[in-house]
């Protein structure tokens, strides 16, 4: 069982060697990455794991990102501080809680009830008071509280779902991955008054998107 200190050092060298070294140059993301506690989101077994590259498993056969991922989705998002944001798939909140604390907002969907409880238990232990946690199908969004500034989707569509789009301010930016099981795309989606811009970030792999606007189930 790894200590404080054997964590630490683990979370230097993904912060070196996995984010920055990658890529990741936003010093808010690497900052609020490194507050994080990502062994706090894992079961206990996997704390080995915790500041290994890449994506692991946690219950209801879902998975916490990996963590380039999320620096890379994260820094696309270009938070402030005051932006209100909406994730699409909670899964163990570790991205949600690396969103609190970059956006001034953050609304997260999940489908699977249980892991919503798991991580609002956490954000509560943590202090996380700017998330509200949602269990629903996030292809459709929440209306009540949009238009977001930023959207993110954890999941894999063929295409953004159509409602989110709606539910995101103009100059807003959505991130998901995008595709098939086995190829998926990372695209940022800008919403302009003309109409969507679509750039691709890095091939990728997620879990897919299950809902009225994504797989079925
Ligand atoms: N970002 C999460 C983390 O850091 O732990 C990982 C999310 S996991 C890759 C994707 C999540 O999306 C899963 O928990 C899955 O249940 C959820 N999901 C899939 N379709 C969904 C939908 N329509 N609405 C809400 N959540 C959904």
């Amino acid at each position: 069982m790894p200590d404080k200190a054997d964590l630490e050092s683990a979370k230097r060298r993904m912060l070196d060697r996995h984010l920055s070294g990658r890529g990741i140059r936003s010093p808010s993301v690497l900052a609020a990455m490194a507050k994080v506690p990502r062994q706090r989101f894992l079961p206990e077994a996997l704390l080995d794991e915790a500041y290994a590259d890449r994506a692991l498993p946690i219950e209801c056969e879902q998975t916490i990102s990996q963590p380039y991922i999320v620096g890379l989705m994260t820094q696309a998002l270009k938070l402030t501080g005051e932006e209100s944001v909406l994730e699409i798939g909670t899964g163990s909140g570790y991205q949600t809680a690396v969103l609190a604390e970059l956006a001034g907002q953050v609304v997260t969907i999940e489908r699977h009830a249980p892991l919503s409880a798991g991580a609002g238990q956490l954000f509560a232990e943590l202090g996380y008071e700017n998330v509200t946690l949602i269990v629903g199908d996030g292809t459709l969004g929440h209306a009540d509280r949009a238009p977001y500034d930023r959207i993110i989707v954890t999941a894999t569509a063929e295409r953004y779902p159509a409602a989110l789009y709606e539910q995101l301010r103009t100059g807003g930016i959505l991130v998901m991955p995008i595709g098939r099981q086995d190829k998926q795309v990372l695209q940022t989606v800008r919403k302009t008054s003309s109409g969507p811009t679509t750039t691709n970030l890095s091939g990728c792999r997620f879990v897919p998107l299950i809902g009225e606007q994504g797989w079925p189930e």
